[in-house]
């Protein structure tokens, strides 16, 4: 029964995309205009209270990292899309004198949007900003863990668009299995590695194209040439914001001898200073998103330990409450699971090693990060971890800024993803860049058609000579 619906909602995108392909720069900025006033005023308080219950975000969190974000992206979009949509004229090779050469950017078509829990809102209305941008229609499922905020969402969608142009539903991964099988233009899918696999198996069975933004370990280079101080605060940061639930969030350090004293002292002192009552009683530190989530945390911590790992801060944990108090552990060996999945906490392990070529080994060893951030003063340490390794993306000196940069393009490579989102880079997602070759005059393509002759030969000889 719910297949038919999401049929019947699929059919009725599909009757409409070409018209929506067609809009303007004007009708579609007027479209995201609508969703920015929505997120800005209407919405923002219920935005806030949802997302609130849902786990604990602090207010101020949701502000800057689930509305402004959307807020930014709109407005880069309002400057830019005009000349995005234009076509661009290319290069012609000799032989296709008297003919135009250009790039049209055309829709894709019907696209799918599935997001997870850990910033709801900005990871789902993100996609599908780019996806209005570029003249799409499209259906939205966000996570069925963050019930609140998507109940939000779904009254901002139906409030400002025609479900035969854009619609979210509601449910559980039934649903996205079900929506899965219709044969969608492009699938812009964002979660965990393990359920990307999925998705692009399904996605074959369409030869839908695909953009997977995934997770895994991002890891954080320290050694002794950087400033202890604005490092750990950095770093402190990077791990408690959403408490630790971020995929470009530092999942462990590794840290040279040398710094590894200092660094652990100033982040103590940097977790102090952030919630000097304590995080459980701190209104800036939000809560463990479901109790599944907050066992495999415990476990993970646990498992370490019990392989000789040490709990050098935090550590505290309430299960009934989602709290997990922001934790340093140390000594983890490398095989143990807390080395080995995407932790998506606030645990960071530190873990020591000799210097900057150790730290690439370390990190060569594992699936290519979604981010990689090095913390040195030493430009020999900072070329090394650039070009020895292989990640989506990077800082050097901070952690998880570079997610705020519309100019920049955001997203994995293999392991965490495939494809880039934001700004031209996610309007790009969700366009075919149709390759087009206008033809004005005689072309000299039409003299060496059949029948083939010695004088067609000759002058194939004359054009491959020229070309030598
Ligand atoms: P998830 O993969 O479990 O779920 C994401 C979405 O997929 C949800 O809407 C869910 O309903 C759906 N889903 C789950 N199982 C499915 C299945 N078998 N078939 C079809 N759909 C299914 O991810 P999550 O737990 O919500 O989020 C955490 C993961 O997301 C982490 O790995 C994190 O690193 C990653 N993440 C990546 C980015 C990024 O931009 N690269 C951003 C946020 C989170």
């Amino acid at each position: 029964m719910r297949t038919n619906i999401y049929q019947q909602l699929f059919d009725d995108q599909m009757d409409q995309y070409l018209e929506v392909g067609k809009t303007t720069y004007k009708e579609r900025v007027t479209k995201l205009r609508r969703l920015k006033n929505a997120l800005e005023f209407d919405y923002k308080q219920p935005l806030r209270e949802a997302l609130f219950s849902d786990f604990g975000k602090p207010f101020l969190e949701t502000d800057l990292t689930e509305i402004y974000p959307i807020l930014a992206e709109i407005k880069h979009i309002e400057r830019n899309l005009r000349d995005w949509m234009r076509p661009k004229k290319v290069g012609n090779p000799l032989p296709m004198i008297g003919s135009r050469s250009y790039i049209e950017y055309e829709s894709k078509g019907v696209c799918l949007i599935l997001s997870p829990w850990n910033f709801p809102v900005n990871l789902t209305f993100d996609p599908l900003v780019s996806a209005i941008a570029a003249g799409n229609c499209c259906i939205v499922k966000p996570s069925e863990f963050t019930p609140a905020t998507s109940q939000v969402m779904a009254e901002i969608v139906s409030a400002l668009f025609d479900p035969s142009e854009i619609a979210l539903v509601q449910g559980e991964v039934e649903t996205a299995k079900a929506l899965l099988e219709l044969p969608f233009h492009h699938i812009f899918f964002t979660g965990s590695p393990a359920v990307g696999k999925q998705i692009m198996k399904a996605a074959s069975s369409h030869l839908s194209s695909v953009t997977l933004e995934l997770g895994g370990k991002s890891p954080a280079f320290v050694d002794e040439t950087a400033s202890m101080e604005t490092t750990a605060k950095r770093l402190a940061w990077g791990k408690c914001l959403n408490a630790g639930q971020i995929c470009v969030a530092p999942d462990y350090v590794l840290v040279t001898e040398k710094a590894k004293g200092a660094l652990v002292e100033a982040l103590k002192n940097q977790l102090e200073s952030f919630f000097p009552q304590g995080a459980s009683n701190s209104e800036s530190y939000s809560r463990i998103i479901h109790t599944a989530h907050h066992r495999r945390l415990q476990d993970l911590v646990n498992n370490a330990v019990t392989r000789g790992a040490r709990i050098v801060y935090g550590g505290g944990n309430t299960e009934e409450k989602h709290f997990f108090e922001p934790t340093l552990i140390e000594q983890v060996p490398e095989d143990a699971d807390l080395l080995q999945e995407e932790i998506f906490g606030p645990v960071l392990p530190i873990v020591t090693v000799k210097d900057a070529d150790a730290a690439v080994d370390f990190i060569n060893r594992k699936p290519r990060p979604l981010a990689l951030y090095t913390f040195s003063k030493n430009k020999t340490a900072i070329r090394k971890l650039s070009t020895n390794t292989r990640a989506g993306t990077a800082c050097i000196n901070h952690n998880v800024v570079h997610l705020s940069n519309n100019h920049l393009p955001f997203g994995g490579i293999n392991n965490s993803g495939i494809g880039k989102a934001h700004g031209h880079h996610g309007f790009l997602a969700f366009s075919n860049e149709r390759a087009t070759v206008r033809q004005y005059t005689p072309s000299s393509i039409d003299l060496l058609m059949p029948p083939y002759s010695d004088l067609k030969q000759r002058m194939v000889d004359a054009t491959l000579r020229w070309f030598k």
